[in-house]
């Protein structure tokens, strides 16, 4: 290995070796591998029918307590686990590039999104979770409380592209919110996942809380599912229904965030010295590894050349390469699979037609999986890719000739994930935005606006799924509501004189009087 892809201090076979005893595993060991190069990264031990057992009941075990506890003790720990995630950014960026191959800078995002969602958690929880007094049927005499109890087990089951964002960010709301975790993350990511465990460990988490299983997905995830009481899921559509199905048989509640492949509109008055940047911010993070990842681009008639030119010039210019230093803007693609099906999309479009802008190619003397980040044009309906998620660095350009027509076009998906939409007016971006169906839209931006406002709860529409990633729905979705009434003086049926005609008469008196209440 040369010295930029040599793995550094953080990654030494001692410090792996106790990383993985937070494993609840003790099958067959399960290997992982280093992206730059290719070669083994390490050997992880898989969890068993036995082990998958005894982990939820350790989990179960300590919910109990952990769920007792007053709310404000739990989001301390969210509090104090920002601080530890930025003292150690070094190691954590160390594992996560190891793990997926993405840039240095890239993982970093990772890392700026769990920070600000965990101390948006720990400020929030104790208020979101509190018991709410409600207005009852009848004013004065019902008085009615509204409870948040968590669900108890939490299965989470998460990928491989954004490991620290989406198992341990995802993971932490349902901790907060009182629940424990059996978590599997992908098989290629479990470091990250355990160093995740590790820190928030460290920031007061009691061990037993959250319980890290590791296997195929097809065999350890639904042994997940039937051991928890509510599944959250980020990963692929055609997983996301077989999760769904599995979950509806137990009637357990699901989470689910799914592919995408989203829109970006320029329309003729944008500012291109932005709009060009960030369109390949928006195509190229991660190398396009991205769920929110932009891969389809409708530009006005009147700048496309002038976009195109640049935005395939500010391509070309990108440098591919692997190791842990910043000396890359783009990284490698995770796996071998995920290179063949970036190639296959962007071979199947240039045999139908599609012209190639830049890149097009695999990139083998950067590493083993880099391709180079691809600007297509006249990509025909007929291509793979035209409708299917490549999830990697390949975008279409296609001109319009109207906001119609772009819309038309950009919603003609069944996904609706992210969309983007550069414009100098923002009425005229705003109402552009309201007939997009997508769950999250982005103006002047590619995703990181909406996906870093962790104040705003996000998630997909259609085929995209439907979760409740981040804001306070993200804590309220892994509880269970109970509503306590407790009926004083009056019963809430006919009583002593009004019966019949008359009790009917003094309700629907009742109802015109409450409308002097506020809300009623
Ligand atoms: P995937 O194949 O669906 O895998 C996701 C996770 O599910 C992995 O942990 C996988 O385990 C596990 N799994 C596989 N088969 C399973 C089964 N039958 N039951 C339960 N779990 C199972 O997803 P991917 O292709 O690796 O990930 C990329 C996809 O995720 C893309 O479509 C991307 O758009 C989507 N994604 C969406 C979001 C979002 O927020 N909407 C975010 C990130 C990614 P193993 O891999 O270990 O087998």
């Amino acid at each position: 290995m040369d010295g930029q892809r040599a793995l550094p201090p953080t990654l030494a076979p001692a410090r792996l070796d106790h990383l993985r005893r937070g494993i609840s595993g003790t099958g067959p060991l399960q290997q992982t591998l280093l992206p730059f190069t290719g070669e083994p990264l390490t050997e992880l031990p898989t969890s068993t029918a036995d082990d998958l057992d005894a982990a939820a009941d350790r989990a179960r075990a300590a919910q109990a307590g952990w769920a007792e506890m007053p709310t404000r003790e739990r989001a301390a720990v969210g509090l104090r686990l920002q601080e530890l995630i930025l003292d150690r950014s070094g190691a954590l960026l160390d594992v996560i590039q190891a793990e997926t191959g993405k840039a240095r800078g890239h993982a970093f995002t990772e890392l700026l999104e769990v920070a600000l969602l965990t101390r948006f958690l720990g400020l929030v929880t104790p208020a979101t979770l509190a018991p709410r007094s409600l207005p009852g049927a009848l004013p004065i005499f019902t008085q009615v409380r509204q409870h948040r109890t968590p669900v108890g087990l939490v299965g989470l089951i998460s990928p491989w592209n954004y490991p620290f964002s989406l198992g341990v960010g995802d993971g932490l709301a349902a901790l907060l919110a009182g629940n424990a975790l059996l978590h599997k993350p992908d098989s290629q990511t479990v470091l990250t996942a355990l160093l995740g465990r590790e820190l928030i460990i460290e920031a007061g988490l009691p061990a037993d809380l959250w319980q890290i299983v590791v296997g195929p997905g097809g065999e350890v995830g639904p042994a997940v599912i039937d051991r928890s009481d509510q599944v959250i899921f980020t990963g692929s559509t055609a997983t996301g229904r077989q999760v769904a199905e599995r979950a509806a048989r137990r009637m357990i509640k699901t989470s689910l965030e799914l592919g995408g492949k989203n829109p970006m509109i320029i329309r003729a008055d944008a500012d291109l010295d932005r709009a060009v940047p960030g369109a390949v911010a928006a195509c190229f993070s991660s190398a396009g590894q991205l769920c929110e990842s932009i891969e389809r681009i409708y530009v006005h008639r009147a700048v496309a050349a002038d976009f195109t030119r640049r935005f395939a010039a500010v391509t070309d210019r990108l440098v591919v390469g692997t190791g842990f230093g910043d000396d890359y803007d783009i990284g490698s693609l995770t796996s071998a699979g995920q290179l063949a099906k970036v190639d296959d999309h962007v071979t199947d479009a240039v045999a139908l037609g599609a012209r190639v802008l830049s890149g097009g190619r695999p990139v083998p003397e950067a590493g083993p999986y880099c391709y180079r980040p691809t600007v297509l044009t006249d990509v025909p309906s007929t291509a793979r890719c035209y409708r299917e998620e490549t999830f990697g660095p390949v975008v279409a350009i296609t001109p319009v000739e109207s906001d119609d027509e772009a819309v038309a076009l950009a919603a003609d998906s069944e996904y609706g994930l992210n969309a983007s939409i550069w414009s100098a007016d923002a009425r005229a971006a705003r109402a552009l935005a309201a007939r997009l169906p997508s769950g999250k839209i982005n103006i002047n931006d590619g995703f990181a606006a909406a996906y870093g406002s962790v104040h705003a709860s996000i998630g997909g529409w259609g085929r995209s799924g439907g979760g409740h990633r981040h804001g306070r729905e993200a804590l309220l979705s892994v509880t269970r509501v109970q509503t306590v009434a407790r009926q004083v003086g009056v019963p809430t049926g006919e009583f002593g004189p009004f019966r019949g005609l008359s009790y009917r008469r003094l309700m629907s008196d009742v109802l015109r009087a409450v409308r002097i209440l506020p809300g009623r």
